[in-house]
């Protein structure tokens, strides 16, 4: 690697604002968007991360996230792990005494991320198109401290997210959070089929959409 580029990640945004997902949900929290995804999700919502973005060194980061004043950091994206730097990132943040979550799409391996980050991961479900690059070798790597989503758009997506909580009984691994997809699955129609189906899951809806504007960056 160029060795100017080393300490480099390029990163999407940085803002602060409500934790909309994961049982974080609510409390005030630091983002750090970095650039590049190599997935194509129907229902994604953050397309102007896949490429846009400027270098930032880690220490420019450390300094722009110690303005905020704020305690809990998310690693985001765009898919995170894209970037190698990004481990070295939360291990930064971790040794500098962040709480460090990371959302990461489940298709690239968590192994190598610091047993401090409290790991999202998404397991993508059939109608986002890209259920067949989960690596499902993930789960084994889960801890109780991490957690797993399903973005789910149709009940098809709800059947093989329940299919895959079953199988590898994820719910005495970690939370397992069942996710409508926003303005595709009413709200009250995922409830019912959890309720139905006696699944053990959390399920969130994505505060900052509610809170903002729904096309708004930077929440
Ligand atoms: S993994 Fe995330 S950022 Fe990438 S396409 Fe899917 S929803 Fe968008």
């Amino acid at each position: 690697m160029d060795k100017k580029a080393e300490n480099i990640l390029k990163v999407n945004e940085i803002f602060y604002s409500i934790q909309g997902e994961s049982t974080y949900a609510g409390l005030p929290c630091v983002f750090i968007r970095l650039t590049y995804c190599n997935l194509r999700c129907a229902y994604c919502d953050t397309e102007y991360a896949f490429y846009e973005g400027e270098d930032l060194t880690f220490d420019q980061i450390l300094d722009r996230v110690k303005q905020f004043g704020c305690n809990l950091v998310e690693v985001t994206g765009g898919e995170p792990l894209v970037q190698k730097n990004a481990l070295f990132l939360m291990t930064l943040l971790c040794d500098a005494g962040y709480e460090v979550l990371l959302e990461t799409g489940g298709h690239i391996d968590i192994s190598r991320v610091d047993a401090r980050v409290k790991r999202i991961m998404d397991i993508k479900c059939p109608s986002g198109g890209e259920a067949d690059k989960t690596l499902f070798s993930n789960i084994e790597h889960l801890r109780n401290s991490d957690q797993v989503k399903f973005v789910i758009g149709d009940r098809r997506d709800f059947d093989y997210a329940a299919e895959i909580v079953r199988k590898y009984r994820l719910t005495e691994k970690c939370p397992v959070l069942f996710s409508p997809v926003f303005g595709k699955l009413e709200n009250k129609t995922l409830a019912e089929w959890i309720l139905d189906e006696r699944l053990p899951v959390r399920m969130q809806i994505q505060l900052q959409k509610y809170i903002w504007d729904a096309q708004r960056r930077g929440v």
